[in-house]
C-alpha cells in the first residue's frame, strides 16, 4: 500500500503543512484517514477531487475532521453532478458534529453527500483494507488504527497520550505513523499527546520496523522532536512531511 501525507501539522495548520490528513491507496482503492483543516487542498495535488472511496475519522477534534464540511460542498455541487454518497467511518457522534458544523440547526442533513457509519473499536473491512481500531488515550473517543493489506501493515496513533493499547496495536507493524506533539517535559499535561521521546518508546516497545513522526505542533522544533525519538526508537525514524509519499 501507499501512504501520502496531506497534512501533518498538530492542532493548527503550520506554515509548512495543513492539519492531519493521510491518503492510503491499495489496488486502486483510496482511503482517507482524517481530514483536518486544509488537508482537502493538498488532496487535490495527488488525486482528483472526487476520487476518494472512503474516509475514516479518528476523532472529532477539528484538526482531524473539519474539512469534511468543505469537502461536502465539493461533492454536492461538483459541475459533473453530485457525487455518490461517500462512506465516512468515525466514532459515535461523527454525523452530528459534522452536520452542526455545516449549519446550525442543520437543515440539510448531508445524508446524500456522506454515508455516516459511526463505529465502535473493532475490526472491519474497508475496500481491500482490514482496519482495526482501538481506543487510545485522548480526552474524547479517539481511534488508533491498524490498516493491513497485501501482507503489509500501517499503524496510525491518531491523538494519544501514553497508551498500552497503542503498543499492542502497533506490534511488529511495517510503518508506525505516530504523533509526537511536543518535547518531553515533566509538566506536559497527561493523557492527551505524546512527546518525541514517548513516541520513540512506544515504537521500541511495539517492535515496529519504521517510525514516522507526525502531529508536531508548529511552535515546537521538529528536529528536536525527531532527536528525542531517534534516541530510543531502535528503528529507522523520520519526520512526516506534507506531500511526501511512502511505500508501506
Ligand atoms: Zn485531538
Amino acid at each position: 500500500m501507499r501512504l501520502t501525507v496531506l497534512g501533518c501539522a498538530g492542532t493548527f495548520p503550520g506554515p509548512a503543512s495543513p492539519c492531519s490528513g493521510y491518503l492510503l491507496e491499495h489496488e486502486g482503492f483510496r482511503l482517507l484517514i482524517d481530514l483536518g483543516s486544509g488537508a482537502l487542498g493538498q488532496l487535490q495535488r495527488h488525486v482528483g477531487l472526487l476520487d476518494v472511496d472512503a474516509i475514516y475519522i479518528s476523532h472529532l477534534h477539528a484538526d482531524h475532521c473539519i474539512d469534511l464540511v468543505a469537502y461536502s460542498y465539493a461533492r454536492c455541487y461538483h459541475p459533473e453532478g453530485m457525487a455518490p454518497a461517500l462512506p465516512v467511518y468515525g466514532p459515535a457522534g461523527t454525523a452530528k458534529r459534522i452536520l452542526h458544523s455545516y449549519e446550525a440547526p442543520p437543515l440539510h442533513g448531508l445524508e446524500d453527500v456522506y454515508d455516516f457509519r459511526e463505529v465502535p473499536p473493532g475490526t472491519r473491512e474497508i475496500g481491500p483494507f482490514t482496519v482495526t481500531a482501538v481506543r487510545v488515550n485522548h480526552p474524547v473517543e479517539c481511534h488508533g488504527l491498524r490498516v493491513e493489506a497485501g501482507g503489509r501493515s500501517l499503524v496510525y496513533s491518531a491523538d494519544t497520550g501514553e497508551s498500552d493499547a497503542l503498543v499492542g496495536l502497533a506490534r511488529d507493524c511495517d510503518l508506525f505513523l505516530c504523533e509526537a506533539s511536543w518535547l518531553h517535559a515533566g509538566d506536559n499535561p497527561p493523557d492527551i499527546h505524546l512527546s518525541g521521546r514517548q513516541a520513540g518508546e512506544h515504537a521500541a516497545r511495539a517492535g515496529v520496523r519504521r517510525l514516522l513522526l507526525t502531529h508536531v505542533v508548529a511552535w515546537t522544533d521538529p528536529q528536536e522532536v525527531l532527536a528525542e525519538a531517534v534516541e530510543v526508537s531502535g528503528c529507522p525514524t523520520e519526520l512526516a512531511s506534507c506531500g511526501a509519499t511512502y511505500a508501506v
